[in-house]
């Protein structure tokens, strides 16, 4: 993955010479003003009004009820999108349960893999409307929906197509078969990417699927059920019902449905596990997170100080393995942090359509009262405030760049899932304490380790309680390794060769 923010960086800094001189740099960094590099849109076609998406066709829904989708950056509504009620979600799931009796788990798995490379490939030829659609619904930089999120889509079908044919060289003497009717629902922030996540594995381990996107960014998932028609995937193997949690709860509750995948809230999957239980649905939970970000004081420190940056303004801090806490040596804090507010003040926020935007709009109203909420948690709790000066555009949902110093494993910010861009950080002396500090915390989805020292990565990743640790680096994703989380952050790995398991049984 590169990081586009840090190669802009550097070119300035090469052009001028200014690379070694950070502190002269910053004074000429905060004076630079880019000319706005807009992303066309004029390319993009969206319907005015979008139905359900049920066994190969878009059909108007029972409920008769349709809500607004908006553009969070211009709070413009973009489109109609329905929304299902349970018989709705009845039909879709009775269409995938035929299709999984009648076709697809009758397909020889070469086959079934030809479909899956094919809707990889419409999504590559889609590339550039799909990148503007998710930052025009979803409110991300495009920059990160064109660099990150839809080529990892199309990877991601790519990756799991090889493997529809081979699994009983992926579980040799276990005779792996599918389980049935996949029931998916995912959140906001990776719209695309969190759809493949879950369709892609589903599809290779031969199970057909109901996926409900959430309700704030349905418009990809749309685009991608006209993918799944064009590739000519049989009808009724992939459904795509629109709607809110009552949706979603509905999907969860079908007697039909086999496998529950689910991405969002610690609080929804907590729900989603108890109205399961007692019935022999398979389930993944993929929640929360509060990630530590640990800099040692032998680590690069401008490579780590770039991470940081990356691990929570990246997607607006919409990522639920955000490096949301910073634990840095007592003996770098000072240069750590004098950095981490320079370069606070380099990063460019406003319009996501804009190729130069580091950090685009919040996702929702909702989820920018939210963040605005904890930073005045943080301020009441006597936690010190650094936000950068940048101005931020009067419409739309935007928040600055936040540091909270001085926190404490107390502070709330220190605690709890903020979904912003927002890091608490914390100081600490010993390797002890880091990892005791770093542990104490109801999430353990993902960590970061930098250190110039291996033996002290390996030590720290036994120890860390956490599904990922990334080690020197921030945010790495490859459809090639697995993902999930510790306690409350859920259970089940998704990416890799373990995705194919919960799909699965032996
Ligand atoms: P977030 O706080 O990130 O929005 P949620 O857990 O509320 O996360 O939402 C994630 C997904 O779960 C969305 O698609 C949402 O509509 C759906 N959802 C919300 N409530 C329920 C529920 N009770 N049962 C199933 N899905 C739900």
């Amino acid at each position: 993955m590169i990081d586009a923010s840090y190669l802009r960086l550097s070119v300035i800094s090469n052009k001028h010479g200014m690379a070694k001189k950070e502190k002269k740099s910053l004074e000429f960094f905060t004076d630079w003003k880019y000319e706005p590099a807009i992303e066309s849109t004029d390319h993009i076609q969206l319907k005015k009004q979008y139905d359900l998406f049920i066994n190969g066709k878009f059909v108007k829904p029972n409920s008769g009820k349709y809500y607004d989708t908006i553009n969070p950056a211009t709070e413009e509504k973009i489109a109609r999108i329905a929304d299902a009620n349970a018989k709705d979600v009845d039909i879709a799931v009775k269409a995938a349960k035929k299709a999984y009796d009648k076709t697809w788990s009758k397909m020889p798995a070469k086959e079934r893999a030809k479909y899956i490379f094919r809707i990889a490939r419409l999504i590559q030829e889609k590339a550039r409307e799909l990148s503007v659609i998710e930052t025009m619904n979803g409110g991300k930089a495009i920059r990160e929906s064109r660099d990150i999120d839809v080529p990892l889509a199309a990877n991601h079908f790519f990756y799991y197509a090889g493997w529809a044919d081979k699994l009983e060289y992926a579980f040799p003497n276990r005779n792996p078969k599918s389980l049935g009717v996949a029931g998916q629902v995912i959140p906001w922030n990776f719209p695309l990417l969190m759809a493949a996540w879950k369709i892609a594995p589903a599809l290779a381990t031969g199970n057909t699927v109901v996926l409900k996107p959430a309700e704030t960014t349905p418009l990809t998932c749309l685009k991608l059920a006209e993918i799944i028609q064009e590739s000519g995937l049989p009808d009724g193997v992939v459904n795509i019902v629109t709607g809110f949690g009552s949706t979603g709860a509905a999907i969860v509750n079908h007697p039909l449905v086999n496998k529950i995948a689910f991405t969002g809230s610690t609080a929804v999957g907590k729900w989603i596990q108890k109205s399961i239980s007692g019935t022999d649905k398979k389930l993944t939970l993929e929640l929360g997170g509060k990630a530590a970000n640990i800099i040692f004081e032998d680590a690069p420190i401008n490579q780590a100080v770039e991470g940081i940056v990356n691990g929570i303004f990246f997607n607006q801090g919409h990522v639920c393995c955000a490096g949301s806490r910073l634990f840095v040596q007592e003996s770098v804090a000072e240069e750590v942090i004098q950095k981490l507010k320079d370069r606070l003040e380099t990063l460019i926020v406003g319009d996501p359509m804009d190729k130069n935007t580091d950090i685009g709009a919040i996702n929702s109203k909702m989820q920018l009262n939210k963040i605005n909420e904890y930073i005045k948690i943080g301020l009441n709790d006597g936690a010190d405030m650094y936000q950068s000066q940048c101005s931020i555009p009067k419409k739309g949902y935007f928040v600055k760049p936040t540091l909270f110093l001085n926190t404490s494993q107390s502070h709330r910010i220190s605690q709890e899932e903020i979904f912003g861009p927002v890091l608490a950080i914390q100081t600490f002396r010993t390797i002890e304490e880091v990892i005791e500090k770093a542990n104490n915390i109801p999430y353990g989805l993902s960590a970061g380790v930098w250190t110039d020292k291996g033996s002290r990565i390996f030590n720290m990743t036994q120890k860390l309680r956490a599904g990922v640790v990334w080690a020197n680096t921030y945010n790495k994703f490859d459809p090639t390794s697995p993902f999930g989380g510790y306690k409350e952050s859920g259970f089940g790995r998704e990416g890799g060769l373990h995705g194919l398991m919960p799909y699965l049984k032996f």
